[in-house]
């Protein structure tokens, strides 16, 4: 029997090679998705960690999925249900909390609680950030040029962007300026006089970077997770029901229907070429797969330095991938709860509990964790974003019991002393500990507690470093830079070698751009 050689191979069916597989398969191609995992959605999974508790094991919420893919896939169909997530209450040490709802009335009012002047900047902020949300959103699904290139099509694209720049109000030029360069405090202290509130909204800024909120470069970061938002104001951020696994699940269905074969439990182990042309891949078992492209969408450091010879690679990309920042900061500690946790600053269960809520009480204690992560250590008093989705969403737990997800930062990938596998209890009891000064019941209500460290999150998950976003998050490799000068387009020095998950321009986050922005360049070639 010949062997089968496939249009295309995709290396790894976290959301965005289930993205890419469900373009390619709908366009006539034929598709095998492999999956080094038992399960397919990479870092947007839900599995059943204790028994009746399923848990979404790494992302937790979702805003950032881009509508035209939602539409195009027809993701309903397949199980897509998105539930609001009402607001963010940040609860204070000294019996005060600071509650935004998605009631713009109520939000006002509250912040006025806490100061007038920032009732009516507020608004304005929230003006200014969907202008320039306006303004960048659309980056999001372009194939980045490169301004070094003379190529017409790109020079077109740079001139269509600097034309929109200039058309912005003055003031929004100069905000996006701004948000380039500045920290996201820095920022947000020409608005604001809040601490607690300044404290909460620079947090969006530091997710999956190895930065502090008053690092210059954390502003910009601010307009990344803020860009949801603005899809219908406010109303974005949500759980998927059944876990953030339902939308890899729902993606996998629409790309299982045009045709793709997703295979699980199956590791590429090397990405085969010859004359600088990818062939096909080589599985761990040692079987060989044919291919006329290779999409992979594991990290740019696992691609180009493990599953190929960086030998065969031009010396400066090679060298570009190796400086890629990874540099994990992130942990996640998944609980199983009795009870629901009761916070002394508003007690008893509420509408406060089915939010975010926030463990960042002031500019000091964010920037403090992040103090400890420069020399090497985990924040003892770390900043969490918690969210308890069974309040939403009870399908996910037993009757009556409840799933706390703490997403925590910092926890650096590479420590100072000891090493994560002896460090990861006392991780997890520094985010409880850190919590019970909050909510003091949280010892007594907990069942099981699941904690992932940043070496956890590279083992299980293939994130080099641990870092969320398969790479950080930061300017100087966003855009054109990502992931690395020159290749930001999804084409890499191999031929028919692909990029298509988050290490790839937009980065991060359940969005799916990166998937289908390759899908449709190779449609288009
Ligand atoms: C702890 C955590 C919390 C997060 N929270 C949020 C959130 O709340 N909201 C949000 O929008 N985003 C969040 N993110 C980010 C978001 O989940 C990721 O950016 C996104 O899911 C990445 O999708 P991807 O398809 O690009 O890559 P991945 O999900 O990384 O998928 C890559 C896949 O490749 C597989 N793989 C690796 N090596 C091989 C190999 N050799 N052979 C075959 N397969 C392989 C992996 O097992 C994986 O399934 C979070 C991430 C983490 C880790």
């Amino acid at each position: 029997m010949p062997a089968v050689r496939y249009d295309a191979i995709i290396i790894g069916a976290g959301h965005n090679g289930l993205t890419a597989a469900a373009y390619l398969a709908r366009a006539g191609r034929t598709v095998l998705v492999l999956e080094r995992r038992h399960l397919v959605g990479g870092a947007a999974v839900t599995e059943e960690v204790f028994p009746g508790f399923h848990f979404s094991v790494c992302s937790y919420v979702v805003s950032l999925l881009r509508p035209e893919i939602i539409r195009e896939l027809d993701l309903p169909r397949h199980g897509l249900e998105i539930l609001p997530l009402d607001g963010t209450f940040t609860p204070m040490p000294h019996g005060d909390y600071l509650w935004r709802v998605n009631d713009h009335a109520k939000t006002r009012r509250e912040i006025a609680r806490h100061s007038r002047v920032d009732a009516e900047a507020y608004d304005e902020y929230g003006r200014a950030m969907v202008a320039m949300g306006r303004f960048v959103k659309p980056i999001l699904g372009m194939r980045p040029p490169d301004p070094t290139s003379l190529n017409p099509a790109g020079l077109k694209q740079l001139l269509g962007l600097l034309r929109r720049f200039q058309q912005l109000p003055a003031q929004d030029q100069y905000n996006q300026v701004q948000l380039m360069t500045m920290s996201a405090v820095d920022f947000l202290d020409q608005w604001f006089e809040t601490d607690v509130l300044k404290a909460t909204m620079s947090a969006s800024g530091i997710i999956g970077t190895f930065l502090g909120v008053r690092s210059p470069g954390t502003a910009y970061v601010l307009l990344h997770h803020y860009m949801g938002e603005i899809d219908g104001a406010f109303r974005s951020w949500g759980f998927s029901r059944g876990g953030t696994g339902a939308i890899s699940n729902a993606i996998a269905s629409a790309a299982r229907e045009a045709g793709a074969e997703i295979r699980t439990n199956v590791g590429v182990a090397e990405i085969r070429s010859s004359n600088g042309t990818a062939v096909g891949v080589t599985l761990a078992n040692g079987d060989e797969l044919d291919a006329s492209l290779v999409l992979s969408s594991v990290d740019p450091r696992l691609t180009f330095l493990k599953l190929l010879d960086p030998r065969d690679l031009p010396t400066e990309f090679a060298d570009d991938v190796r400086r890629f920042k990874f540099r994990g900061s992130s942990g996640k500690v998944n609980l199983a709860l009795d009870a629901l946790p009761n916070f002394t600053s508003l007690p008893g269960p509420g509408p406060h509990l089915r939010g975010a809520i926030s463990i960042s009480p002031s500019v000091d204690h964010m920037e403090r964790a992040y103090d400890q992560a420069k020399y090497g250590a985990f924040s003892t008093r770390p900043y969490i974003d918690m969210v308890i989705p069974t309040l939403t969403d009870p399908s996910v737990a037993p009757p009556g019991k409840h799933i706390l997800s703490c997403f925590v930062q910092y926890a650096p990938y590479a420590l100072a002393s000891g090493t994560w596998d002896e460090q990861r209890e006392a991780f997890g009891d520094a985010v409880i500990d850190t919590l019970a000064g909050f909510a003091p019941n949280i010892r007594d209500i907990i069942l099981h507690r699941q904690v992932l460290t940043p070496l956890d999150l590279e083992r299980e998950f293939g994130l080099s470093e641990g870092n969320i976003f398969q790479g950080e998050l930061t300017l100087e490799q966003l855009f054109f830079l990502r992931p690395a000068p020159g290749w930001a387009q999804y084409t890499t020095p191999i031929r028919n070698l692909w990029m298509c998950g988050s290490g790839a321009h937009p980065g991060g986050g359940i969005m799916g751009a990166p998937g289908r922005n390759a899908a449709l360049k190779i449609l288009k070639k």
